[in-house]
């Protein structure tokens, strides 16, 4: 497969698109990015990379850093998380609050943001020290100990998160959530702030095209956990636009509001795109509309 050739094709396709979406504006350090970047990274069954555009620039991974979290915290309380977290599609906006109310404290699922703050939590209470662990968990997976926290755009966000801190105080209110608030969020918005190129992501997220295993071939999450896992991304990964993703795209992968989203095929590749402008729903514009164009051109997807 031509991948180098596929996805400079995509590159110069979308570098001439003058609609782009519009950054995510509700948190201060994301406004200030420059609409007009655009980077892609795919690494294939063998290991090989192919790059076009800004994809060694490294850019706010937001909410694609819930799928990180999740594997985290299935590697220490392994289904005991789904007592605490469901695994249905919400429907609904990422910060959506109304089901958190009917459904009694229990997210939908993982990669909702109320879903985040409980896996939050449980890692809050199994770990000594979270941050460090989980910036040290996704450096081995990925082997680069430079991918580290923008502490700037975390404080941005803990002025501004408001809804977040709403959802964990409704969390809180139904008993299903261990620790105090400011202590989970404070998690919540550094690992929203882990900072990665769309060359960082894909050597990370292989481990979920190559059923756990990592670039060098350590095993991270077994078998079963790789196959839920992904199953969530399809199902939940862009929130309320998860079924135009699947219908456009056909992977399983994970959009954040800093305009990245990662996908991946089983046993084929891994990509990452990287435009900050989003489109209504949150997710980036011309990020999707490059991965529908790569499965297209590729004719690989999971349908
Ligand atoms: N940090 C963002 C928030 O909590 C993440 C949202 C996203 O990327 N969809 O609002």
């Amino acid at each position: 497969m031509n991948y180098q050739g596929i996805l400079s094709d995509i590159y110069n396709e979308s570098v001439k698109k003058q609609e782009r979406g519009e950054v995510a504006n509700y948190i201060p350090d994301l406004a200030q990015i420059d609409l007009n970047k655009f980077g892609m990274a795919l690494v294939d069954e063998k290991g090989t990379l192919y790059t076009c555009g800004d994809a060694k620039e490294q850019f706010s991974v937001q909410s694609i850093s819930k799928v990180l979290t999740l594997s985290l915290a299935f590697r220490l309380v392994g289904d005991d998380l789904l007592q605490r977290v469901g695994v249905e599609p919400s429907g609904d906006p990422f910060n959506h609050l109304s089901l958190l109310e009917q459904e009694q404290g229990k997210p939908r699922n993982p990669l909702i943001n109320a879903g985040a703050i409980v896996v939050a939590d449980i890692l809050v209470s199994q770990l000594k020290n979270p941050k460090e662990t989980f910036l040290e968990f996704i450096q081995n997976i990925a082997n680069d100990p430079s991918i580290t926290f923008d502490t700037k755009v975390a404080q941005s966000e803990k002025k501004t998160g408001f809804r977040n801190y709403a959802a964990a105080y409704l969390i809180k209110s139904f008993g299903n959530l261990e620790n105090d608030v400011d202590t989970v969020l404070d998690f919540y918005f550094h690992q929203c702030a882990l900072r990665m190129s769309c060359e960082q992501l894909v050597n990370t997220y292989y481990v979920f095209a190559n059923r756990g295993k990592c670039l060098q071939n350590n095993p991270y999450l077994d078998l079963a956990q790789v196959k839920r896992i992904n199953a969530i991304m399809l199902t939940c990964g862009f929130y309320d636009e998860a079924g135009e993703f699947a219908f456009e795209v056909g992977l399983p992968g994970k959009s954040g509001v800093g305009g990245g989203i990662v996908a991946l095929l089983p046993d084929k590749f891994c990509v990452a795109t990287w435009s900050p402008g989003l489109n209504p729903k949150g997710n980036s514009k011309l990020g999707m509309e490059a991965l529908e164009k790569l499965t297209t051109k590729t004719r690989l997807s999971i349908f």
